[in-house]
């Protein structure tokens, strides 16, 4: 019998998976599907910057740990498998589009300067020194400010995955990526083993990583633990040569330039329940708000687009902790909107608290019992994201 069992090959699962086979645990991991059909694969890859631990709340702290294992896990990673994760800081620009968006980026600007960013305001006039394939939308008075994070940073979520498994075998992880876990078999306090579509699967210690379907679960990891699926959409767009070098964000719509060529048109926010998928009108929405920026981009080839549903929590905030419910199961999830980037500083804390052994950050914030029943996120996210594309967007 494996020392842990895992449930779910996300980003969140393999990360774990990860760091406890690097700490002599045997582990198995199990998905009903293999890494290039989760939610992770299906993700856009941005780090905006970190903000400086001592501004900082749980969920920044969380990020800030993260990011800074993340340019160690690279280089391990690259070194162990041979396999580039693509992270590389790009730099982000941060758009305006009409007065109200430019009053709302200068707050934002407040932000990020508060937090220990680095932040440039570029003048319209100097935008198309900067990035190029703007000038024209700056040109045309398309838009009212621009804001520079320099440390914005992205990387390859398909490759990193790729990296992550390959890192994972060698380390002796198990993976078995063709097993729906159907039911969690309580006895004494405990979880004595998984029925799973392939038969039964026993570990001395169950993790629950199963993104958005974590509610499926939640009687026997904690009755609390219940994230909400919002849908996020993305095209992918390709040009012989590359047309922008840094992330362009304009509200909760962005680009995210490759190197090759391609270019990342993302994304949306939708309350959609479990439907996976692309529609027609955000599909046509994202290649306007892309044809429209950048008229370089008008003529691209869509290659591919996709979804994945990100797993919301009510209070913005994952669940990582032991099960309130069972002596030997722990959870995370419900990263929503940052699994990515967080994902390096959740696989430490997890582990930390399997081998009782302290985490540089207090995980007290995100434990598994700490909200009351009946708080629904995604409603509340809706409205807000609502509010905030109708502040910000074309
Ligand atoms: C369009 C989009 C863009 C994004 N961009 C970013 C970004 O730029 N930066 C960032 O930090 N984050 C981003 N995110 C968010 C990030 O992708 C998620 O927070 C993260 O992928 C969640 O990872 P996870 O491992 O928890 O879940 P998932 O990737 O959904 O993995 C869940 C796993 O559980 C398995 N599973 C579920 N139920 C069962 C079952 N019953 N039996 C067996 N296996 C099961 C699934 O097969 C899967 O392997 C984005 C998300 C989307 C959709």
């Amino acid at each position: 019998m494996v020392d842990v069992g895992i449930i779910g090959s996300g980003i969140i699962g393999l990360s774990i998976a990860r760091e406890l086979a690097g700490r002599g645990l045997a582990v198995r991991v199990l998905s009903r599907k293999p890494p290039r059909q989760t939610t992770s694969w299906a993700a856009s890859g941005i780090f905006p910057p970190a903000p400086a631990f001592s501004a900082a709340g749980p969920g920044e702290q969380l990020t800030t740990l993260s990011d800074r294992l993340h340019r160690h896990w690279h280089q391990e990673l690259l070194d162990e498998t041979g396999i580039n994760n693509g992270l590389a800081t790009c730099g982000g620009l941060y758009l305006a589009v009409h007065e109200a968006g430019l009053t709302r980026l200068r707050a934002e600007a407040n932000d990020w300067q508060t937090r220990g960013a680095v932040t440039e305001w570029i003048e319209m006039t100097a935008l198309g020194q900067v990035e190029p394939a703007l000038a024209p939308a700056a040109d045309r008075g398309l838009l009212s400010g621009a804001l520079l994070l320099p440390e914005e940073t992205q990387i390859r979520p398909p490759r990193h995955l790729q990296a992550l498994e390959a890192s994972c075998r060698q380390r002796g992880v198990e993976f078995c990526f063709d097993s729906e876990v159907q039911e969690v078999h309580l006895a004494d306090g405990r979880i004595d083993h998984l029925k799973c579509s392939h038969g039964r699967e026993d570990a001395g210690v169950w993790i629950l990583a199963g993104g958005a379907w974590s509610q499926r679960f939640a009687e026997a990891f904690g009755s609390h633990v219940r994230p909400q699926p919002v849908r996020g959409q993305i095209m992918l767009l390709s040009k012989p040569a590359a047309v922008l070098t840094r992330v362009v964000n304009v509200g909760l719509e962005y680009l995210v330039p490759r190197p090759d060529g391609r270019v990342l048109v993302g994304s949306t926010l939708e309350n959609v329940g479990f439907t996976d998928g692309t529609t027609e009108s955000a599909l046509h929405r994202m290649r306007a708000f892309a044809g429209r920026l950048v008229p370089a981009l008008a003529d691209a080839a869509m290659e591919t687009s996709w979804s994945g549903l990100r797993p919301a929590s009510p209070d913005g905030l994952p669940w990582i902790g032991h099960s309130p419910n069972v002596t030997n199961g722990l959870v995370a999830t419900g990263h929503f909107r940052a699994g990515w980037h967080q994902s390096t500083g959740t696989a430490l804390i997890v582990a930390n608290l399997l081998t009782d052994t302290p985490s540089p950050i207090d995980p007290t914030a995100f434990a598994v019992d700490r909200l009351s029943a009946g708080e629904d996120f995604a409603e509340a996210t809706m409205q807000r994201a609502a509010a905030d594309m109708a502040a910000i967007s074309w």
